[in-house]
């Protein structure tokens, strides 16, 4: 036995089967090895030490969108994700040990996380995005999508609250930004400020934060990724008042919620109990009924798997947006699948994650909307990327809290 404790977790599937027809890889390709029960197979064949961790089976596990679209279907109850993430960590080395182009790409991202959130690199990113030779580049070393789907660069809110030493004392919220944000999504953090103030809820953003460990996590980098979560935990408990951390991403929520998971001890687990995702945090905050300007128009609302399978927090986002009088919000199909974001997905299956985003865009161009909004950078990066792609970069991509700071009367 290489493993016993994965053992024990696979032996949990009884091979049943219903997850299949919720796999966006397994119905893409109609191959068991890409289906959740396959895969389990394969790591459970492993931790029996009846398989090797080749490249072939390796290469069925990291083909896995980590949506997590299975685990809430699964009647047994299959730790899914936890399971893949533990494989993952006991065959790091190998993992490891691939392309030149796959491993200069894990540098990038290692260095690019190493960095505080509003650091010069991410303006120069967002400025190199508009650019076309290096978008060329950026498509040559794998990176394209990400880059041509980076939004337009916007300046780094400027608050009085942010980072500054003392705020936390009297927050009432504790604001979680990420490594990505500021890279990805600066309107998005101006506009919970915005509404925060709306609302007269003094909020902080403790400054030493770090990225939130998924990505490490996911790759099966477990010490980086714990050290990450380790930092985070310090950095967001100098507060005597413990209050709510919020995040407005909620793949990086997904990570902060799933704390006690990984590290099983009391501090992470009150680290994830005080976790809320914006919207679900928004809509169960009372708000004065005439805070909001109507808006006449038809938005999109995609809700990322992160938000849907891991937080199950799918209803809030569409909850806080009917507070806009006149806003007319359109759902994908309950059957959507994953976009192919999926963290780095997006850059290391750029295949898949094109295929799969294709049947999304279909479908938001199905709903007519003018807008289309989501929850996750990843998942705007790659959608926004991917409406390019078919000429319907008019289609702006937001967040949720974005549209409502927008129609905030008093801005
Ligand atoms: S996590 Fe998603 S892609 Fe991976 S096996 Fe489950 S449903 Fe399929
Ligand atoms: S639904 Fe659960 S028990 Fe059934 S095959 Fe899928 S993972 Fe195994």
């Amino acid at each position: 036995m290489r493993d016993s404790d994965l053992a024990r977790q696979t032996d949990l599937c009884v091979k049943c089967g219903l997850c299949l027809p919720h796999c966006p890889t397994y119905l893409k390709t109609q191959d068991e090895n890409e289906s959740p029960r396959g895969r389990l197979s394969l790591i459970q064949g492993w931790a029996r030490n009846e398989l090797e961790a080749d490249q072939t089976l390796k290469t069925h596990i990291d083909q896995c969108l980590l949506c997590r679209a299975c685990e809430t279907v699964c009647p047994a109850y299959v730790p899914y994700g936890e399971i893949v993430d533990r494989f993952k960590g006991d065959t790091t080395d190998q993992a490891l040990a691939t392309s030149f182009i796959s491993r200069s790409r894990t540098f990038l991202i290692r260095k690019a996380l190493e960095r505080a959130p509003g650091g010069d690199l991410e303006a120069r990113l967002l400025a190199a995005g508009q650019s076309t030779l290096l978008r060329r580049l950026a498509r040559w070393i794998g990176f394209g999508g990400l880059m041509e789907g980076l939004p337009k660069p916007s300046p780094w809110p400027q608050t009085s609250a942010l980072g500054k030493p003392g705020t936390e004392q009297s927050a009432e919220v504790e604001i979680f930004l990420g490594c990505t944000a500021g890279l990805m999504d600066r309107e998005t953090i101006q506009s919970i400020l915005l509404i925060f103030e709306s609302l007269g809820i003094p909020v902080s953003i403790p400054s030493n934060q770090t990225c939130c460990g998924a990505l490490d996590q996911h790759r099966g980098q477990t010490g980086p990724a714990q050290k990450a979560m380790r930092q985070n935990i310090d950095a967001f408990s100098s507060s005597p008042k413990t209050p709510p951390i919020v995040s407005f991403a909620s793949g990086c929520g997904a990570m902060l919620s799933d704390y006690k998971n990984v590290l099983k001890d009391e501090e992470s687990a009150s680290f994830s109990q005080r976790f809320r995702d914006i919207s679900h945090f928004l809509a169960a905050t009372p708000w004065p009924e005439d805070l909001l300007r109507p808006l006449d128009q038809t938005v999109c609302l995609q809700v990322p798997c992160s938000l849907k399978n891991v937080l199950h927090q799918e209803q809030a986002a569409g909850q806080i947006l009917k507070r806009i009088p006149q806003l007319k919000v359109v759902n994908l199909p309950s059957t959507t699948k994953c976009c192919g974001a999926a963290g780095t997905y997006m850059v290391d299956h750029p295949e898949m994650a094109g295929v799969l985003r294709e049947d999304v865009i279909e479908a938001i161009l199905q709903t007519g909307a003018s807008a289309l909004l989501t929850s996750n950078p990843g998942c705007a990066t790659h959608l926004r990327s991917g409406l390019e792609a078919r000429g319907r970069g008019d289609i702006e991509v937001l967040h949720p809290v974005t549209l409502i700071a927008r129609q905030l009367r008093n801005t």
